[in-house]
């Protein structure tokens, strides 16, 4: 969440949750904005909950301006939002019942009613064209190539001394399935970067690496778990493992999306196909078969192996993964694989980093899996491919500030950026404020 003041106006750059440790997810319950009815107006770089997620509480304190971004984040965010209060909910009333909650009772952070509020506040708009936030700040779209909608923002300030501040979003990655590549930016005088990946180089054979991985996981005979986020990760899942199928690099295997979320999701990136590549045709139902009901996810649990189940959440966090994980983690012919990027805190970071239990439900479930990671499939730009971007500007922005990641992300980011451009970069402090 980064807050823009010019010329007496207030403008937010989206507004997440934050995610992952809980140190870190108790301040999405702080007070983390002063008076949310002055903020003007707000501009969102894409549909993911680490970027919009706060837009609820927000309106729930008494925003009431207009919420730019994209036509297809704004139909994202629909299901998203109302995703996100629906497992805040179910959370809550779970930590109740079984009274795991340290606070009686569990509240959660925002309800449906709130993100119902949101939604009406939602103004979509294309990318390319630019338009008016306020009367001095205009803002312009360019594809970001991270998930559907995602997209850079440019912010012009103050025509008479005007300023151009860009923020990334969230940067994509070049020569991937389904989305486009990440468009450049040729200037800036503020420059605020994503760093998510800064400190690694993706491996380039994802697709090898995902065969060999698939492969193994059918020797062993088991049930191949995928925590996977319903927007992007589970896409490019689905496109690579027809791909591989189709080519004859794996078996042939069922496939199981037990997420209601990612389907609808799915029908968007249908909707939107000329903002797709031209590979961009998601497998069809033939190849895929989608669980709906909670009764039709829990048939699940009867399968043998082999079979391939995709389920929400990405860093197992919430969602039908977590009843996947806690039946089957035991089970040694189990593969989970993870194919995003697991924050500090999170279970899915606990079985990267080869915890030998988790807890699920309140229960200590023990890890007999086999854990695989696939960092190929990660819809951030690695460092190489945030320096790639860096050479779209034409002219050294005046102040290059690294946001989004962790410090140590940053800090190698920071180091390479300056090498290699030598301009002026460092992680931004968290709540400091910059003259532009
Ligand atoms: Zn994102």
């Amino acid at each position: 969440m980064h807050l823009v003041e010019a010329g007496g106006k207030r403008v937010l750059l989206d507004a997440g949750l934050f995610q992952g440790l809980k140190s870190l997810r108790l301040r999405n319950r702080a007070q983390r904005v002063d008076a949310p009815r002055h903020i003007d107006a707000v501009v969102l770089s894409h549909a993911h909950i680490d970027h919009s997620g706060y837009l609820p509480l927000l309106v729930r304190e008494g925003f009431r301006g207009p919420i730019y971004c994209t036509s297809a984040t704004a139909e994202l965010l629909g299901i998203m939002l109302r995703d996100a209060a629906r497992l805040q909910e179910e959370e809550a009333d779970r930590a109740n019942r079984h009274r795991y909650a340290k606070h009686q009772p569990a509240l959660p952070l925002y309800a449906l009613a709130d993100v119902e509020a949101t939604l009406q506040l939602l103004d979509g708009r294309r990318f390319g064209k630019p338009f008016d936030v306020t009367p001095n700040v205009t803002a312009l779209f360019r594809p970001a190539g991270h998930i559907l909608g995602a997209a850079t923002i440019e912010l012009d300030l103050d025509a008479a001394a005007p300023r151009r501040l860009v923020y990334s979003g969230d940067l994509g990655r070049w020569d991937r399935p389904i989305l486009p590549d990440p468009e450049l930016v040729p200037e800036a005088d503020v420059l605020l970067l994503e760093s998510t990946y800064g400190d690694r180089v993706h491996p380039a054979n994802g697709e090898e690496e995902l065969a060999r991985i698939v492969r193994d996981a059918v020797k062993r005979g088991g049930v191949i778990l995928v925590p996977a986020f319903a927007v992007g990760r589970t896409q490019e899942l689905l496109w690579l493992l027809a791909h591989l199928a189709d080519a004859g690099r794996i078996p042939s295997l069922p496939v199981y999306l037990d997420s209601p979320m990612a389907m609808k999701v799915n029908e968007v990136y249908a909707g939107h196909a000329a903002e797709l590549d031209s590979d961009g045709g998601l497998p069809g139902r033939k190849q895929v078969h989608v669980t709906v009901t909670p009764e039709e996810s829990k048939a699940l649990n009867r399968l043998p192996g082999p079979v391939i189940i995709v389920s929400a959440s990405g860093m197992a966090t919430g969602g039908r993964i977590l009843h996947h994980l806690s039946l089957r983690l035991s089970d040694p012919r189990t593969t989970v694989l993870l194919v995003g990027f697991q924050a500090a805190g999170t279970r899915g970071r606990a079985l990267q980093d080869g915890a030998r239990e988790v807890r699920i439900f309140g229960r200590d479930v023990p890890v007999r899996a086999a854990v695989e990671r696939l960092d190929a499939l990660s819809a951030h730009a690695d460092r190489a491919e945030l320096l790639r971007w860096l050479e779209g500007f034409t002219r050294p922005p005046r102040q290059t500030y690294l946001v989004h990641g962790e410090p140590a992300g940053a800090a190698v980011l920071a180091a390479a950026i300056a090498k290699r451009f030598g301009w002026e970069v460092r992680a931004a402090v968290d709540a400091e404020i910059v003259e532009v």
